[in-house]
């Protein structure tokens, strides 16, 4: 028996590895001008490592208790930092502390009450809500910008709204990052874009090692809306790539999402439109090519 065309363009884009919610799908596949990418655990593997401990002065903490801290915080957390600092505490066989209060702000960090104490472990931005210590300059700065620009993603730990830490995280390229970015330009004549919520540093470095040089860096989940919607308004056809909740409210705002399956988690992978199953960015260009050579036979 022969499949309806559409039908079997879907089938087939399964048999690839992407998992596609709804027919219309792929005939939005073709249409897209615009294909924005998610850095963290969408461009990169997503399972980043705690690279570098960083005490700031006068704290009274070790580095073993200022991991076990930030880990407990970000004990419940998804997201993919959260993961490496907790693996790096267990890695150093640390017990951590029970977790109360546990909140998230995506795009931001954590916030969760340790020892009776207010732990908040998250994007530098964090500083700028706490009181700057006394003493010239600021040591908590200027580790941070050390550590971004030495290419990490600076994590920050506050305890009672004080900086006491900053961690330096490392992530690796996805092995198909740049083929995939060369061959989705190359077949659709869309244009690559990196939205992320980590530092233009991180993010530059990294655009600059894939082939992207549109670059917009230290957005939170509505900036990554308002930076969909910017360019829906000049007239393109958006395709969003994440994994993460952060990226969930663009992803429903943006003409067609895609969500990494393997680390993506629950609200990203119930936005999307469709999912990469097997975690492989290479199947995006073969999948548009799918969906062309789909709707020319439906025509
Ligand atoms: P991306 O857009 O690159 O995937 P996210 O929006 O997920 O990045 O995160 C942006 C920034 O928010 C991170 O670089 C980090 O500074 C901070 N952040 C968010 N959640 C956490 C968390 N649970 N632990 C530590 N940092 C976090
Ligand atoms: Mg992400």
């Amino acid at each position: 028996a022969t499949m309806p065309p559409l039908l079997s363009a879907i089938a087939n884009a399964g048999r690839h590895g992407l998992l596609v919610k709804s027919a219309v799908v792929m005939e939005k596949f073709r249409e897209i001008t615009i294909v924005a990418f998610d850095k963290t655990g969408t461009l990169t593997e997503g399972t980043p490592r705690v690279a570098e401990i960083r005490l700031l002065p006068g704290t009274g903490l070790d580095a073993d208790e200022l991991l076990a801290l930030a880990a407990a915080a970000e004990r419940p957390s998804e997201h993919p930092l959260a993961r490496a600092v907790v693996a790096a505490a267990a890695e150093r066989r640390l017990e951590l502390a029970h977790a109360q209060e546990f909140s998230s702000a995506p795009g931001r960090g954590v916030t969760a009450t340790v020892d009776r104490q207010v732990v908040r472990v998250g994007s530098p931005a964090l500083l700028r809500d706490s009181p700057a210590p006394g003493g010239g300059g600021d040591p908590a700065w200027a580790t941070v910008t050390e550590l971004e620009a030495a290419g990490r993603t600076a994590v920050v730990v506050l305890v009672d709204d004080r900086a006491v830490g900053v961690l330096g995280l490392a992530d690796r390229l996805r092995p198909d990052a740049q083929a995939t970015v060369r061959a989705l330009t190359a077949l659709t004549g869309a244009t690559p874009v990196l939205l992320t919520g980590d530092n233009p540093g991180a993010a530059r470095r990294l655009a600059e090692e894939v082939g992207i040089t549109d670059v917009r860096a230290g957005l939170l989940p509505a900036d990554k809306v308002a930076e969909v919607q910017a360019l829906q308004a000049a007239g393109h056809r958006v395709l969003l790539v994440g994994d993460g909740v952060n990226d969930a409210p663009a992803m429903a705002t943006a003409d067609l999402g895609v969500a990494m399956g393997r680390h993506g988690s629950d609200l990203a992978l119930e936005t999307a439109d469709a999912i990469v199953v097997r975690d492989e960015l290479a199947i995006l260009p073969k999948i548009i090519d799918l969906s062309g050579r789909a709707h020319r036979v439906v025509k």
